[in-house]
């Protein structure tokens, strides 16, 4: 129930304004968030890099409201890929189409992802494409594959709450698009996806296996240990070596873990937030977790 209330509340408007422009935002948010510019987040990638670590840049925002806003994105996105060629980085970008313009244009979304993807082919990088709740499914997956055929360096990415994961797996391992593999951060109905957790767990082993036997570089990203170690067990078993598929986690969630994979010499990329429009993003995290809303109450009494 109070995972349905947190992203509830991720939708609030006036809630978003007020936490986002408060004088505590920089308290609360400091365990997810790298940072409000692209300065501390190319710090933390560098950070990253030296640890052993891939990073993933994530400007955040999403459902801009112009296309005038969804430019300015695509340009922060531009500059996040030049900076990351002439810091020499290990890094990619992770983009979501409606802070693109999705919402206002297919058309002119497609143009700004493509501006993006023929920068980060220039630069030897590449975009990751998020995916958002379901009615974006289709218009993602076709854009992706557009520009994958055309360009190469585009990451989908499928969340294993959806029935239609399994066929979107298979269309994707044909034409060779990289796939990150996620279980589902949003609210979907029971006529699209799995309303029980186990149900999405099982589904996400399953996806998962036939992405690292059949993918090209799929990316297994979850904090769920009894995931990785199954993906550990079954690569180990099958002779698919550790530089074939990458595990992908976020900023500031389970770091043992993180350390952990790393030192046994597997790749992991981690997902770097950075940007004022924290708050959605931010409510996603507490309700994956919603312990972590205690957390969060007893760091800011303590401060
Ligand atoms: C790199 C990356 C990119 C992602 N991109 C997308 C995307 O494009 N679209 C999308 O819908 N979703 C995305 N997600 C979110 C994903 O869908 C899940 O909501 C999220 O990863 C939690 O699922 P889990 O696999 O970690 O497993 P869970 O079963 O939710 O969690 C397993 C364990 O991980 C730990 N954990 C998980 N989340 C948290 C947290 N927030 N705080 C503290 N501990 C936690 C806990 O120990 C928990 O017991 C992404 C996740 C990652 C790692």
């Amino acid at each position: 129930m109070l995972r349905s209330l947190l992203l509830l509340l991720s939708r609030q408007s006036r809630l978003r304004h007020w936490l986002e422009t408060s004088a505590a935002a920089d308290r609360l948010t400091a365990r997810f968030i790298a940072g409000t510019d692209l300065e501390a987040a190319l710090a933390v990638c560098r950070r990253l890099n030296q640890e052993g670590m891939l990073a993933s840049l994530d400007h955040l925002g999403e459902s801009v409201s112009s296309l005038a806003e969804a430019e300015r994105s695509r340009d922060d996105y531009l500059t996040a890929l030049n900076q990351i060629a002439e810091l020499g980085l290990n890094a990619t970008i992770s983009v979501k189409l409606t802070q693109l313009g999705l919402d206002f244009s297919e058309e002119e979304c497609r143009s700004n992802v493509e501006r993006l993807v023929e920068r980060a082919r220039a630069v030897a990088c590449a975009v990751e494409v998020d995916m958002e709740s379901s009615p974006y499914v289709d218009r993602t997956l076709n854009l992706v594959s557009d520009l994958h055929s055309r360009y190469g360096g585009v990451r989908a990415v499928i969340q294993a709450c959806l029935y239609r994961s399994e066929t979107d797996i298979e269309n994707l391992c044909a034409q060779s698009i990289p796939v990150r593999l996620v279980k589902g951060a949003y609210q979907e109905p029971s006529d699209v996806a799995f309303a029980r957790k186990p149900d999405v767990d099982k589904n996400y082993v399953r996806l998962m296996i036939r992405l690292l036997a059949a993918g090209k570089n799929p990316a297994i990203a979850s904090h769920d240990e009894n995931i990785l170690r199954l993906a550990q067990r079954y690569a180990g078993e099958h002779a698919i070596s550790p530089d074939r598929f990458e595990f992908q986690m976020l900023y500031g969630v389970r770091r043992d873990l993180q350390r952990r994979l790393t030192a046994d010499g597997y790749r992991l990329r981690l997902y770097v937030p950075y940007g004022k429009a924290w708050y959605p993003y931010f409510m996603r995290r507490l309700a994956e977790r919603p312990a972590n809303v205690l957390f969060l109450i007893r760091n800011l009494l303590r401060s």
